[in-house]
């Protein structure tokens, strides 16, 4: 599925990815706050309609938050994206506090084209993706849980049971001393 993925460790924790189109490097960092959560949601957009982290960017500002409340989005062609920095606090799950101690990942789709049917709506290189990006995440907080938005709110986001789909995920092993590597194929 991904035809180059590059991974740097830099120090203890610190770890950094790029995916098959690499526009946009995403960084996952060693914060300073106590992750122990990712938070899986959709972006509650019909099924096949590529939106962007610019467009959810520019609907949460008119929510009146500071910027886009995920830190990653995943999208239709699975490509990854930055949204908001890890080391900033999402605004995605206020419930219980649930945005101070966790990262948020958002998938483009998780509604039917009806734009209301919760589906899960995720295209397969959106499933490889998020697969990878989890993974990468569990390497840089090996103790962090997986969950979906709708364990925690009142919310079908997003749109699939997040929490046991990812039970078997593994960490994926990173090269230390190799700033780059790249690999075709499967
Ligand atoms: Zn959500």
């Amino acid at each position: 599925m991904y035809v180059a993925v590059a991974v740097v460790v830099a120090g203890v924790g610190l770890a950094f990815a790029a995916f098959m189109q690499p526009t946009e490097p995403i960084s996952i960092r060693q914060d300073k706050r106590a992750i122990t959560e990712v938070i899986v949601h959709s972006s509650a957009t019909p099924e096949g309609k590529p939106f962007t982290a610019a467009d959810i960017d520019r609907w949460h500002r008119k929510k009146g938050w500071r910027c886009i409340g995920y830190h990653f989005v995943v999208y239709l062609d699975g490509t990854v994206h930055p949204g908001r920095p890890v080391e900033e606090m999402g605004a995605h799950c206020p419930k219980n506090r649930h945005n101070y101690h966790s990262i948020a990942v958002c998938y483009i789709g998780g509604v039917a084209k009806d734009g209301r049917t919760p589906k899960d709506t995720r295209t397969p290189e959106q499933r490889a993706a998020l697969r990878t990006l989890l993974a990468m995440i569990k390497a840089v907080y090996p103790d962090v849980k997986i969950y979906g938005h709708r364990d925690f709110m009142h919310t079908h986001c997003p749109s699939f049971d997040a929490k046991s789909a990812y039970t078997d995920l593994t960490i994926e092993p990173v090269q230390p001393e190799r700033p780059e590597s790249s690999y075709n194929g499967t």
